[in-house]
């Protein structure tokens, strides 16, 4: 549901791996259900265990919760059967959204044989299951593995000429990052919506142990910033509240109106970020799955 400032949403989780984190999750999910967004999506664990996580959190969700559920799937370290019978899954109890990803590479783990040479290919296998709608990823400051940012934007290009829907985005800080990127695929010829993922900062020191692995930059001045509010949990939360808020406002006057927020999980700072944008919390929706 759009907000006054005709913006929609869509809010993304992780396999919760304890009792607590369950409980944080479904908190989470029932908040922010009724902002009305357009979906909710739950990522897909490197590993085996964390993957059932994901696939048992990502079921119950689409059964429990009336807003749609995208299910992250992963193809480029298993293989080709093992995918698709998690897409059938997914499938059959009731799921039509999907983020179709490579995955990062495990660590000492050679990939089988028969995987998937791209994720191209499991946008082919996801669309003949019937009708699906699916999202890949987009990153605005080059993904590190790419050859470079030309071919980076090639691959994207090619995803969404399979027939994915729209492209979801890396996080990234510098709202200039987003709009180059976005005008640099609009010349090679993407005119699908490319949606930015923004990422509230609960803790800079591991946003920045993570923006290393990543490729995303943490501007420079975000260390002095964080560091006048260190002791000040309540000032901390605001200045990541503000930064987040300010960086959609700034794309959103760039046309942008669509934004996917990284929860980790946690509700509070996304439910501020996107009620300071103008959603607001309607009533309880009915679920419509059986
Ligand atoms: P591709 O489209 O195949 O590649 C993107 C770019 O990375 C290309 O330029 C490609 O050349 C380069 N590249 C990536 N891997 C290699 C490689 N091995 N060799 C050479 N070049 C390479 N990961 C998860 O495990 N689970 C998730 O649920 C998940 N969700 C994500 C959601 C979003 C919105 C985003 C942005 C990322 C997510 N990731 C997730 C991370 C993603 O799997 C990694 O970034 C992965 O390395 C690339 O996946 P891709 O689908 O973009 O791959």
């Amino acid at each position: 549901m759009k907000t006054k400032q005709n913006i929609d949403f869509s809010y993304e989780f992780f396999p919760p791996r304890s009792e607590p984190m369950q409980r944080r999750l479904w908190r989470a999910v029932g908040q922010l259900e009724r902002l009305r967004p357009l979906f909710f999506s739950m990522t897909y664990g490197a590993l085996g265990s964390a993957q059932e996580v994901s696939i048992g959190t990502a079921i119950s969700m689409h059964r429990d919760s009336p807003v749609p559920v995208a299910a992250h799937l992963t193809c480029g370290n298993a293989e080709q059967g093992q995918v698709l019978a998690v897409a059938r899954q997914y499938y059959d109890a009731g799921i039509r959204r999907f983020v179709a990803l490579r995955g990062d590479a495990v660590e000492q783990e050679t990939p089988p044989l028969d995987a998937y040479r791209s994720v191209v290919e499991l946008i082919e296998d996801l669309r003949a299951l019937g009708e699906v709608d699916i999202s890949v990823a987009a990153y605005p400051e080059t993904h590190p593995l790419a050859s470079n940012a030309v071919a980076d934007l090639l691959r994207l290009r090619d995803k969404l000429d399979a027939g994915a829907q729209r492209a979801i985005t890396q996080y990234f800080f510098e709202a200039d990052s987003f709009l180059r990127f976005r005008d640099r695929a609009q010349r090679i010829g993407i005119d699908k919506p490319i949606i930015p993922g923004i990422l509230p900062i609960h803790d800079l020191e591991k946003v920045r142990v993570f923006s290393e692995r990543c490729g995303a930059t943490v501007p420079g001045s975000y260390g002095a910033l964080f560091a006048k509010v260190e002791h000040k949990p309540e000032a901390r939360y605001r200045l990541a509240l503000d930064l987040s808020v300010e960086l959609c406002e700034t794309l959103n006057r760039e046309g942008v109106d669509s934004f996917h927020l990284y929860t980790l999980n946690q509700t509070d700072m996304c439910l501020d970020i996107s009620m300071a944008l103008g959603a607001s919390l309607q009533a309880p929706l009915q679920i419509s799955a059986a």
